[in-house]
Formats: C-alpha cells, structure tokens, sequence
C-alpha cells in the first residue's frame, strides 16, 4: 500500500520511505542519505512491482497482435498516455509522443521542428542556465542549418534577465528552448511569462520540464507551451521512458522523426504514408515495461498530490538552506527568489570532487562537477559544484548528517 497524505501538506515520511526499498540500504557501512535526485529518482516498490508483473504475466509486443496478451500489453501501455495526458492536463492524448526521456524529446524538435522551419540566418533562442541536452541538439541544427543560437543571459544569484530576453526576440527567432527548473541552480523560471512574451511575436516555446515535472504542478494548457518534455526516471519512475508533449496542430504539421514500425500506415517501396499521432513519432517498439512502470509511477505521486510534495520540499529546502548556511566557507551558486529542491554550493578552496567522494564514505550521495550545464559553469567561473537536490522522501535528520558531513570533510583539510 502506498504511503498517503495523512491530511492536506503533512506527509507521514516513515510510511513512504518504507514504499523505497532503496532508502533502508547501506551505503559504505552507513545508512543512505541519498541528495542526488535530480540525476535521478528512487523508485518506490509499486514501480518495481509494476515491471515485474509486465514481465512475469503480460510480457507481448503492442498495436500490432490479436492475441490477448498482445492486447492487454497494448491496453496497459495505453492507458499510461491517457494518466501523463491528465497528470500535465493536455487537451489530447495524441499530443502525448513517448520517448526515451527529455533528451530524446529535445533530439526530436530540434531534428523535426528544426529542420522544417529553421534555415539560414534564423536564430534559436535558449538560455545560460541549460542543460546539455538543450544546447547540443540545438547548436547541431544551428550548423546544419546556419542558423545562430542565440543565449539570454542570468545575472549572478541565477535567475533570467528577463529584459535582456525580450530584447532578443527577433523576426529571427524560430523557436524559444528554456529549461523550466535549473537542475544547477535550482532557479525556477518564469516560463508563462517567457511563453507569453514569445507568443506575442508568433515564436513557439519548448519548455524542457526535466527538473518540474516532479516538483511542481504542470498544467500545458495553463502554460500554453508548444512543446514540453521530461523523463519519467526523475518521477520516481523507470529510466529509458520520457515524454513529448506537443500542441496537436503543431505536431501534424511537422514530419516523423525516426523510420520503422508502428509510424507507418502503408509503406511501398516507392513510397510511404505515415501513421497518425501519436504513432507517427513512435518508431519501433517502445519501452513497453518502462511505460507500464512510468504509469505506477504517476499513481504514487497522484496519491500523495503534487501540491502536498511541492510544499515538503519547499520547507525542507528553506531548512537546508539555513543549516547548510552555518558551515564555515559555503558559496551558494545560485540564489534565486523562485527556487526548487535544488542547492548547489562550493567549500572555500576544496575541489567538488573531493568532498563528494569524502561524502560517500558517509553514505551521503550528492553529485559533483559541472551537471550537465558547462556554459553555466563558466558563467560562474567555477568547473563544478556540490548539487544536493532533495526529495518528499528525503528528511530534516538527513540534512543534518549532510551538514555534520561537511564539517568532517572541513576538518579533513583544514
Ligand atoms: N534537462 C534537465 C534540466 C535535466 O536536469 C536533465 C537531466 N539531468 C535533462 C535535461 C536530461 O534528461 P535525460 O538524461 O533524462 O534525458
């Protein structure tokens, strides 16, 4: 049974760190103390058990058998499109395309909205505090295209110059691509605004939602995003499954992005008509025990509720923020007004590195290094930081082993 809100914003955390088998290990003789969720989430067992039945009783390839296991296979998967559709309130079904995870979400609109409507002397606008993942893709389509990628700058607690991003966008601008929660910084980003102000010029926006999703109630319509992806692994569930959301008349107009099974209605080899949404950007089979398992997934945090997660996390971050605060020589990279379970700090002239691995021999799990934002680190003039990014499972006592944690690895090189 899952763990619930015993009543609104009180969560019984004993009860769901029980649903984490994880969470009860030991790590290096000491017991977890896991902060690196925003590399990836812990799975409670629901998930677990939810693989291990698809596997065990209804293992079958979908859409395409009569066969009954192919079918309730089929159904089972289905029915995931319908709760993601629900869980970020799109209009349609169909405007859910599964993936691998963001990465492959962003891959897909750079390839296919990309190639489609941007060319030589358009620009792409993102931001400073991007992960890799929507850089990369966006500055091969830039090459490919000659195209120029465009960055809004951040000013030093970072958070988006939001004037500096109104000025950029131009006639030029083909598409707006801006991270909705920094997975460096922990910023939270005026997305309805920035959505708005490009709107306002005709420029659609891809949000990459990698770091909300879990964090924060994600409402499209509200938004009125273009494009929105995430992966299911930072929502406590399985890797290897992901989500693009796309605006229907968006994704009808642009063209599949890879060749095989499933995106097709008929195929000669003269030619090939594509199947519609929102096979047509499903090539070949699918992680279909990842997709059943992303379901049980958004089950577990649809019975605890969003807003009740949101607001745990808010608090325990506010009480990190102000115990980490007494540690001697701590720097915060990253002091936005709007922020996310995400703290990322250095220790006076120790390396990132080395406190990390000090840190583990304590059974503290944070990551270190530059987190997929190396444009963001050098804005910073840093190579890397400390990233404790916290969970509703995660624990006031937690953070202070964190916090005792710190003060060792001071002692350590002082
Ligand atoms: N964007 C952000 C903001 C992220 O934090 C991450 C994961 N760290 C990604 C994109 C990429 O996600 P994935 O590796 O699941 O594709």
């Amino acid at each position: 049974m899952t763990a619930v809100a015993q009543h609104k914003n009180v969560l019984d955390i004993e009860k769901i760190r029980k649903d984490f088998p994880i969470l009860s290990r030991k790590v290096n003789g000491k017991p977890l103390v896991y902060f690196d969720n925003g590399a990836s989430s812990q799975k409670p067992q629901s998930v677990i058990d939810a693989t291990n039945k698809y596997y065990s009783y209804e293992n079958a390839n979908i859409h395409r058998g009569v066969h009954t296991l192919s079918q309730e296979a089929t159904s089972a998967y289905e029915v995931v499109r319908e709760k993601v559709r629900a869980f970020i309130n799109a209009d349609k079904s169909h405007e859910i395309i599964f993936t691998k995870g963001t990465t492959d979400s962003i891959n897909l609109v750079a390839f296919s909205f990309g190639r489609t409507h941007i060319n030589e002397g358009d620009e792409v606008l993102i931001s400073a505090m991007e992960h890799h993942s929507n850089i990369v893709p966006w500055q091969m389509l830039c090459v490919e295209k000659k195209a120029k990628l465009k960055v809004i700058p951040i000013n030093d607690d970072g958070e988006l110059m939001m004037d500096e991003y109104k000025k950029l966008l131009s006639k030029k601008t083909k598409i707006v691509a801006v991270t909705h929660i920094s997975n460096s910084l922990g910023t939270v980003n005026p997305v309805k605004e920035i959505i708005a102000a490009a709107h306002e010029k005709g420029i659609p926006v891809l949000i990459d939602g990698a770091q909300a999703i879990h964090h924060t109630t994600v409402d499209v319509k509200d938004l009125d995003c273009d494009f929105y992806s995430f992966s299911a692994h930072k929502m406590y569930g399985p890797t290897g499954v992901g989500v693009l959301y796309g605006k229907e008349e968006l994704l009808n107009s642009i063209p599949p992005y890879q060749g095989g099974g499933d995106m097709i209605k008929t195929v000669t080899f003269e030619k090939t008509t594509y199947n519609e949404l929102p096979h047509k950007f499903e090539a070949g089979t699918p992680n279909i025990a990842g997709g059943i398992a992303f379901g049980a997934a958004i089950d577990y945090i649809n019975s605890i509720g969003i807003e009740t997660i949101a607001a745990y996390e808010h608090e325990l971050t506010e009480y990190a923020l102000q115990q980490l605060n007494t540690v001697p020589g701590i720097k915060f990279i990253g002091k936005a007004k709007e922020r996310a379970s995400v703290i990322s700090f250095l220790l006076d002239n120790i390396h990132p590195y080395d406190a990390g691995v000090i840190l583990d021999k304590m059974g503290i799990a944070v990551r270190t290094g530059h987190h997929c934002t190396q444009p963001l680190m050098d804005r910073f003039k840093i190579s890397g930081t400390v990233r404790a990014s916290f969970s509703f499972y995660n624990t006031k006592e937690e953070v202070d082993v964190l916090v005792k944690g710190l003060h060792k690895v001071i002692d350590m090189f002082k």
